[in-house]
């Protein structure tokens, strides 16, 4: 059996007839900068989220520095960023001109720890980007209580997160506004780039309108300058078809992962789900001490991996100008050498999850 990381195929032969009347009628109408695929996907999305707006942009690290920009960070600023993420998190602090203060990881979730959020706070905070890793939402009931307290904004990175919830209010609910990514391989995923912010401010989604669209709202009326970062039409019209398959697609992600939690030996360390997270397993992480050995025993029996992530942001050759040190982030540094990501996907199927717990069981009794 082989069972790849990701297979994008597999997903687009289950809904090609859908998919490509869709672009085909994006091609006839011409629609290929706003229009009415862009509109729907914006109000669907909204509606998927739960959040009252939503403002598609060209991709996910744009969502994120239009978004901080449009919350008004900027020089002078620190953001607090969590140390285990992909870059576009803290990037996209630095493009504001804001400066990327990184906090360690819970051991547990992978996910930012809120007391050394508290220990890095300083005078200079103004915001904090709540990472929710994997698919599993950040600790958002005891950051927003910290923001509250010390007066901070906080931008959602859902990027890995679509769906996900906690207590049954979905992510985008928690932060000024939330930003998502729809890079082919995420959960919803275009056939190129894509983004979106969400938003309950109408004049934050405003702001983030046109700072994304050349700084205007109306065609030459230009009240800034701003950016050129839109949804485009094809993609919007993509995207339309896929978010009707996403919940079905989400489900299964969360049945494969019920899977492995159960199946997988007791010689692999399991992230933790929190109690009331929906966690829609953008990625499955294992933490094991034998790391190379299984990644090399997976490939051999034709079973994808990856590795989210291999180096710690703060660890990264881009933020050696900090001069960090492995022991400023003692929880991000050890799991970066012990974590790896074993395939789950809407379009696989409970066989191939058992194949992949059969073949890392047979590793472990070897
Ligand atoms: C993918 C991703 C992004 C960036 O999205 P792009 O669309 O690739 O620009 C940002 N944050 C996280 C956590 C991501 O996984």
């Amino acid at each position: 059996m082989n069972v790849p990381f990701l297979d994008l195929k597999k997903q687009y032969d289950s809904i090609k007839p859908e998919i490509d009347s869709a672009i085909q009628e994006i091609i006839t109408s011409s629609a290929f900068i706003g229009g009415a695929a862009h509109k729907k996907f914006e109000e669907a999305f909204a509606a998927h989220q739960g959040v009252k707006y939503c403002v598609g942009v060209g991709n996910g690290t744009d969502a994120l520095y239009v978004a901080l920009k449009s919350m008004g960070l900027g020089a002078g600023d620190e953001v607090i960023v969590p140390a285990n993420s992909f870059i576009a998190s803290s990037e996209a602090v630095s493009l504001t001109g804001a400066h990327v203060v990184f906090a360690d990881v819970s051991r547990a979730t992978a996910l930012i720890d809120v007391a050394d959020v508290e220990r890095k706070i300083t005078s200079k905070t103004k915001a904090i980007v709540a990472v929710h890793l994997y698919g599993q939402p950040a600790p958002m009931k005891q950051l927003v209580g910290l923001a509250q307290k010390r007066r901070l904004k906080i931008l959602e990175d859902a990027a890995q997160a679509h769906g996900a919830a906690i207590d049954g209010v979905r992510v985008g609910n928690f932060g000024e506004a939330a930003t998502f990514s729809f890079f082919p391989g995420k959960n919803l995923g275009a056939y190129g780039d894509g983004g979106a912010i969400v938003s309950n401010s109408q004049e934050l989604a405003e702001k983030c309108r046109m700072y994304a669209n050349h700084g205007r709202l109306d065609k030459y009326d230009h009240k800034m300058e701003g950016i050129n970062s839109r949804l485009d039409g094809l993609q919007a019209a993509i995207l339309n078809v896929k978010l009707k398959h996403l919940e079905k697609w989400t489900e299964q992600r969360i049945a494969i992962a019920d899977h492995y939690d159960k199946h997988l030996p007791k010689d692999v360390e399991r992230f933790e789900r929190v109690p009331g997270n929906r966690h829609v397993y953008h990625l499955y992480v294992i933490k094991v001490k034998a790391r190379e050995a299984l990644l090399a025993h997976l490939k051999e029996k034709g079973i994808g991996t990856g590795i989210h992530y291999p180096i710690a942001l703060p660890l990264l050759k881009a933020y050696a100008h900090l001069g960090h040190t492995e022991k400023d982030f003692p929880v991000s540094a050890v799991l970066s050498g012990e974590i790896m990501s074993i395939p789950v996907d809407g379009a696989m199927t409970i066989e191939q999850a058992r194949y992949v717990t059969d073949v890392i069981c047979g590793f472990y009794t070897k």
